[in-house]
């Protein structure tokens, strides 16, 4: 092992507050899909995921999730977006993945506990996600 060359690993780190905020968010919005902005940082190929925004003019129902990409402001810290799944499955549809944005995707199933969380990468690959404690 010491001569193999460290691998690049990628993982996406979310603070339990944050983590918590997304849960009540998304129950507050069911039946319908509930979406929010991911704040955080990467560095190595490390998410850190750090705090929320409500997507201006974002539109929801019980199959879609949405919000006018146009109108957010450029910033840097705004690394993804996380959006529901009401039905249950936290696999992204094509369309998230067409309408992905930044650099992770979350999915949250119902019904919406800790373990109903999943991290995605633009072309729809599972990223390792684990929760921390700031
Ligand atoms: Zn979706």
């Amino acid at each position: 092992m010491l001569f193999k060359k460290k691998k690049f690993e990628r993982q996406v780190l979310i603070q339990k507050d944050v983590l918590d905020s997304i849960l009540s968010f998304c129950q507050m919005k069911h039946p319908n899909e509930g979406i929010l902005i991911l704040k955080g940082k990467s560095k190595n190929g490390e998410i850190t995921i750090n705090g929320l925004v409500i997507p201006p003019f974002s539109e929801t129902g019980p199959t879609f999730a949405g919000f006018p990409h146009s109108f957010l402001p450029f910033d840097m810290s705004y690394i993804g977006i996380v959006h529901s799944h009401p039905s249950g499955s936290a696999e992204p549809s094509v369309t998230d993945l067409h309408n992905f944005f930044g650099l992770i995707s979350l999915i949250v199933k119902s019904p919406y506990d800790d373990d109903s969380i999943f991290a995605w990468d633009s072309s729809g690959n599972s990223v390792p996600l684990s929760i921390i404690s700031k």
